[in-house]
C-alpha cells in the first residue's frame, strides 16, 4: 500500500479537537503512516496511543509543526484534497505510482499556497463536505480499497458479529508456534516479554515516553528468526518474517536491533550479517535487547551477563551491555536487575 502521512492545517484547540481526533483515527485505521498537526496540542496523541495499545499499530501523532517548512523537506508528494480539486477517480491511478504521499486536510480556508505547492489539489466530489470524509475516502481510492484487510497487530482483537460485541486476546503464541518456533524459543519470550514490560512501564511512570505496544510485540516477537537459525542471522531472518507478517515497523526494526547491547557495521561484517548498524536506537529497542540479555532460560544477574559477554563477544561488547544496564536503571530508577 502506499506510504501516506497526513497533515492537518488549522487545528484550533478549543474548536477542533473531537474532529481533528477523528481524522487521527481515520487516518490510523485506514492504513496511514502517521498524522503532521500544525498547532501543538498533547490530548490527541493520548487518544491515540491508547487505541495502539488496545488495537494494535505504530501510528505516530506530531503536533507544532510549521507547515511551510515540513512540506518544504518532504520527500515524496503532496496531496491537497479541497473541494476545488481534479476528480479523484481521474487522478488516484497518477497518485498510486508514488510511494511516499502527504495528504493535506484544512479546517478552516486554506491559505492560497497550498494549491500551488500541491503536486495534486483532488477533490472528493466537488461539493463542500468534511475533512474526516475526505480523508477516509481518499484513503479508500488510493489503496483500492485494500486498507480493510490490513493487519492490526495489538494487545485485543475485534471479531466481527452479526450482534453483539466480541473482543478477544490475540494469541500469538499460536502464531509463533505456527511459524515454527520451538517450545523452548516461545517460553524464553515470554520472559523477555514480562521483563520489557515492567522496564518499559517503570520508564513511562517516571514520565518518559514509551511505545507500550511496540514493546508488547518486540519482545515477543524478537527471536521469532530463531524458527529458521539459531545463528546471529536469526536477528535478520526474524525482521523479514515479521514484514511479511505484516507487523509495525517499529517492531520489525526492534527484531533487527535486539542483538546484545547493538552490533555495529564494523562487527556485523565481521559477523558474516549484511553490513549495516544494529544498534538499538530508540527507548522500545533498547528494552527488548536488554530484556533479552537478561533472559536465558531463566533470568540472570547483570554480572553474569557481562562476563558471559566478555567471554563470547569481547570486552568491546560487554561494556556496550553494561552501559545499556546502568542507562535503563536510570531510567527505571531502580536497578534493572530488582525487576526481576
Ligand atoms: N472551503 C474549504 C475548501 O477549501 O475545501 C472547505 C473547508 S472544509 C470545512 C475543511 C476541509 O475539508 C478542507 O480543507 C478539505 O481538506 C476538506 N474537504 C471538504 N470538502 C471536500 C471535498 N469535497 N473534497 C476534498 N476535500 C474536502
Amino acid at each position: 500500500m502506499v506510504d501516506v502521512t497526513v497533515f492537518r492545517y488549522g487545528h484550533r484547540i478549543a474548536r477542533d479537537k473531537r474532529i481533528t481526533t477523528h481524522i487521527a483515527l481515520v487516518a490510523r485505521a485506514f492504513g496511514a503512516k502517521k498524522i503532521i498537526i500544525d498547532t501543538k496540542d498533547d490530548s490527541i496523541g493520548e487518544v491515540v496511543r491508547d487505541v495502539n495499545n488496545r488495537f494494535g499499530d505504530d501510528f505516530e501523532v506530531e503536533t507544532g509543526v510549521n507547515w511551510r517548512k515540513f512540506i518544504k523537506n518532504w520527500s515524496g508528494i503532496v496531496v491537497h484534497l479541497t473541494m476545488y480539486g481534479e476528480k479523484i477517480t481521474d487522478v488516484a491511478d497518477e497518485i498510486r505510482k508514488h510511494d511516499r504521499v502527504l495528504a493535506i486536510v484544512g479546517s478552516k480556508k486554506v491559505p492560497g499556497d497550498f494549491y500551488s505547492i500541491a503536486d495534486f489539489n483532488v477533490a472528493i466530489g466537488n461539493q463542500p463536505h468534511s475533512e474526516v470524509a475526505a480523508l477516509a475516502l481518499f484513503m479508500h481510492y488510493i489503496t483500492d480499497g485494500k486498507w480493510i484487510d490490513q493487519e492490526f497487530y495489538g494487545k485485543f482483537q475485534i471479531l466481527p458479529q452479526k450482534r453483539g460485541k466480541k473482543v478477544v486476546e490475540r494469541d500469538y503464541v499460536k502464531l509463533l508456534m505456527e511459524e515454527g518456533c520451538s517450545p523452548e524459543v516461545i517460553d524464553h519470550s515470554l520472559k523477555v516479554q514480562k521483563l520489557a514490560m515492567k522496564i518499559a512501564e517503570r520508564i513511562k511512570n517516571n514520565g518518559m515516553d514509551v511505545d507500550m505496544n511496540t514493546v508488547y510485540l518486540a519482545s515477543l516477537f524478537h527471536d521469532i528468526g530463531r524458527s529458521k537459525t539459531h545463528g546471529i542471522s536469526h536477528i535478520v531472518e526474524g525482521a523479514k518474517i515479521a514484514r511479511r507478517l505484516g507487523l509495525p515497523e517499529k517492531v520489525i526494526m526492534a527484531i533487527e536491533h535486539h542483538g546484545g547491547a547493538g552490533i555495529d557495521k564494523e562487527d556485523a561484517a565481521k559477523l558474516g550479517l549484511p553490513p549495516r548498524d544494529y544498534t538499538p536506537r530508540t527507548i522500545e529497542e533498547e528494552i527488548v535487547a536488554h530484556a533479552d540479555n537478561l533472559t536465558g532460560n531463566g533470568y540472570r544477574g547483570i554480572e553474569e551477563v557481562v562476563k558471559k559477554f566478555e567471554e563470547k563477544a569481547g570486552k568491546k561488547a560487554a561494556e556496550k551491555v553494561m552501559k545499556l544496564h546502568k542507562k535503563l536503571s536510570e531510567m527505571c530508577g531502580i536497578d534493572v536487575g530488582e525487576l526481576i
